[in-house]
């Protein structure tokens, strides 16, 4: 898989004495939705935030716990989809309004999020940030509701796009010390969010996976549209956050593409369940004949290989060693080290690969320029002949609801014919998955699931960046 760059990830906990630690350890499973920052708000009384830029393991250090006391919590992981890499942009953000103090950590991409700003600023509002979720704080603070829930409500009524939100507050309506935690999906469900228990404390995650490593118990999905709140150990509370009934949601089916875990089940099905069926699917409609073996690129691609293999009858083959410890090594992106870029993330093994006939699985190709480097890589193994296969169908167009495509000029198979892309790739033969097939491996139809950036269906209004109109 090409540098795509994934969300972020969200996960809270509610009445447990180690709630920092537990969310701190949940976010250490949800590390693969950002890398670029890290926080945590604790409440004990008042609310507690640390943030900081990189890893989870490198934000946070056995001192910052003495600080982030408290029975509730919620945490974040970043990737900047929208406003840049800095730390003052850094989740969950903490703000004070009439109705408290109030956190939030946001997965998704609000796509009005610039002219609710400019309307914002035309009447004095001053940001602190360049995130499209503080957009969202002012909403809230301006709010002529009576209580936090409502001012929630009618705020989100103004914004349009993807969020999986997650808010901490130190107010309670039942007296409880415990502050009270929010949690809300948005009407077509674009972001997974997943509520769980842990003895008797609630648990709000974007995967499962953060759920199984805190020994977390699946309880259920949030409805697409669906708010919950909880301010007290034995019940949540739930709300519908639309008026009007939909009858369609947009779960991003790039999810089970990529950017989800495997081990992690989103929008009722376990992901490498799909994952795995993907590349069954993709054996089917693009077979390989005379191929000896199909081989991944690690890791995104190896599920779906494996169902390839499975699918074909043809063995699966380990033909890369990918390194793991390369993080943020810098390799200057011209002249003669250009080369090592690839090369330091991934070594072919010669023994696997030599005289083959091979089958190579990748989940997609973004700019096609990292899956020609590779293939050059494969070439110096004297690998016969290379047959790539997607796992899924051509990107033609950026996405609005989080995930950090490139422009749609820099999207290969926007401007560029399958036939095209596999001579820049230079491979034998070059075959996607189809929409359809996609679809049908995902276990759902085409009114569940957003495809927008494969099919240019998109399920809401889309803005123009540049000038905020309608497109
Ligand atoms: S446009 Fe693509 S990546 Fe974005 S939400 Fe839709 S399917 Fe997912």
């Amino acid at each position: 898989m090409e540098e795509l760059k994934e969300e972020c990830g969200v996960c809270g906990i509610y009445s447990h004495r180690e709630a920092a630690h537990l969310v701190y350890l949940g976010l250490t499973a949800l590390q693969h939705r950002g890398q670029e920052s890290a926080g945590i708000v604790s409440f004990n009384g008042k609310m507690n935030r640390h943030v900081g830029m990189g890893l989870v393991f490198d934000v946070f250090k056995p001192e910052t716990f003495s600080y982030l006391k408290g029975r509730s919590a919620i945490g974040h992981v970043r990737y900047s989809t929208t406003g840049s890499s800095v730390i003052k942009n850094a989740q969950p953000l903490l703000v004070r309004t009439p109705y408290g103090q109030l956190a939030v950590g946001h997965n998704g991409n609000l796509t009005n999020a610039e002219s609710l700003r400019q309307k914002l600023e035309s009447t004095g509002a001053i940001f602190q940030t360049t995130t499209d979720s503080e957009v969202l704080l002012h909403l809230i603070a301006r709010s002529k509701e009576k209580n936090l829930v409502d001012a929630i409500i009618s705020s989100l009524e103004d914004v349009e796009g993807a969020y999986s939100l997650l808010f901490a507050t130190d107010q309670n309506r039942k007296g409880n010390p415990e502050g009270t935690l929010i949690a809300v999906r948005d009407p077509l469900g674009f972001r997974p969010l997943i509520l769980g228990k842990l003895g008797s404390s609630w648990v709000v995650a974007s995967e499962t996976s953060a759920f199984d490593l805190i020994g977390a118990k699946f309880i259920r999905e949030l409805e697409p549209g669906e708010m919950i709140v909880i301010e007290e150990r034995k019940k949540i509370q739930s709300y519908k956050i639309s008026k009007k009934p939909l009858n369609k949601s947009a779960f991003c089916i790039f999810e089970f593409v990529y950017f989800a875990r495997p081990d992690s089940k989103i929008f009722g099905h376990s992901v490498y369940e799909v994952r795995r069926e993907l590349g069954r699917q993709l054996a089917r409609e693009a077979p390989a004949v005379g191929a000896d073996c199909v081989v991944a690129i690690p890791d995104s691609s190896v599920v779906a290989a494996t169902g390839y293999a499975q699918e074909s009858g043809l063995p699966y083959e380990v033909g890369f060693i990918r390194s793991h410890y390369v993080g943020r090594t810098f390799i200057e992106p011209s002249g003669a080290m250009r080369d090592f870029r690839a090369r330091i993330k991934y070594n072919p093994i010669r023994e696997s690969l030599r005289g083959k006939n091979i089958v190579l699985v990748d989940d997609s190709i973004v700019r096609g320029t990292t899956s020609r480097k590779l293939i050059q890589l494969l070439r110096l193994t004297n690998v016969k002949e290379i047959h790539m296969r997607i796992s899924s169908p051509p990107i033609t167009g950026p996405c609005y609801y989080g995930i950090d495509t490139p422009t749609k000029a820099e999207l290969i198979a926007s401007t560029h014919s399958v036939e095209e892309i596999r001579k820049f790739l230079g491979v034998e033969s070059l075959k996607y998955l189809s929409l359809e097939g996609m679809i049908q491996a995902a276990k759902g139809t085409s009114s569940q699931f957003c495809t927008g950036c494969f099919s240019g269906n998109y399920p809401t209004q889309i803005y123009d960046k540049e000038s905020h109109s309608k497109q």
